[in-house]
């Protein structure tokens, strides 16, 4: 890393969810994710990997929260360039970052690692815990979210399972919905949360414009676009609506919409 590389640390930013939250990127020397989800806000995923590295030392990233706004976040979240999960380094800095902060760690998470039982240690450091879910069987994983080919829908389902009924913090599912469901598929989604039973489930539409290219500033949420970028098409609110209360009868889970 050079002193010119980006900070580790952005924000704090509003999020509609967590109040004031500081971002804390653990990749940000590239894009890394196990994931190319086709509506990812960060445009493109430079590096595919399901491979455990450090990419930014913890020293680095301790010194870049000192230097940051941290005191007037409410949270601390780990998301950023990627999965976070993806970096080897990630238990020792949320540790680390709680010690100093006494803040909430917040934890996003695609969920293709979970299945590694070092990795679920690590997260249960967390005060909340957010897993992406977004499909009910491989060919739709493989469709909505181009996983890294050593991911299958079992292994992300068992990992999150394990990691649910072993972790005392809020733990949650988010869903972004890509496309109308017919009443098969909603079934075989409810079954899957059923399962998990996670403390919420959260059902996103992929509103956020994906630029072609990743540059570092996509990881926040007030980003201004100099290159050309994509609007996704999405199904209604109303559409959405019907898709929520379809899986909370079914579910008798709390499913909220933003
Ligand atoms: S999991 Fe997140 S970072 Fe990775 S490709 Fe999907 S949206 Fe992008």
């Amino acid at each position: 890393m050079t002193e010119h590389s980006p900070s580790s640390i952005y924000g704090p930013v509003k999020s509609w969810r967590l109040g004031w939250s500081l971002g804390v990127d653990v990749l940000c020397v590239d894009s890394i994710c196990s994931f190319e989800c086709v509506y990812c806000q960060l445009g493109k995923i430079n590096r595919v990997t399901a491979e455990r590295e450090v990419f930014v030392s913890t020293e680095k990233i301790l010194d870049d929260l000192q230097k940051s706004d941290w005191q007037k976040a409410d949270v601390i979240t780990f998301s950023g360039s990627g999965e976070p999960t993806l970096a080897k380094n990630l238990g020792e800095v949320i540790e680390k970052i709680k010690e100093l902060t006494h803040k909430p760690i917040v934890i996003l998470t695609n969920s293709t690692l979970l299945h590694d039982e070092k990795v679920r240690k690590e997260l249960l450091h967390a005060d909340k815990i957010f897993c992406k879910l977004d499909a009910w069987s491989d060919e739709t994983l493989r469709r909505f979210d181009h996983p890294h080919n050593s991911v299958s829908l079992e292994k992300i389902i068992t990992g999150i399972n394990h990691l649910r009924h072993g972790f005392d913090g809020f733990f949650a599912i988010q869903t972004m919905i890509l496309r109308p469901m017919n009443d098969f598929e909603i079934e075989e989604l409810a079954e899957i949360y059923h399962l998990i039973k996670p403390d919420e489930v959260q059902l996103n539409l992929p509103t956020r414009p994906v630029p072609k290219d990743y540059f570092v500033e996509t990881r926040g949420n007030e980003v201004e676009y100099n290159q050309s970028f994509t609007q996704l098409k999405t199904i209604s609110k109303t559409e959405l609506e019907k898709i929520r209360q379809k899986l909370s009868n079914l579910t008798k889970l709390p499913i909220i919409t933003r």
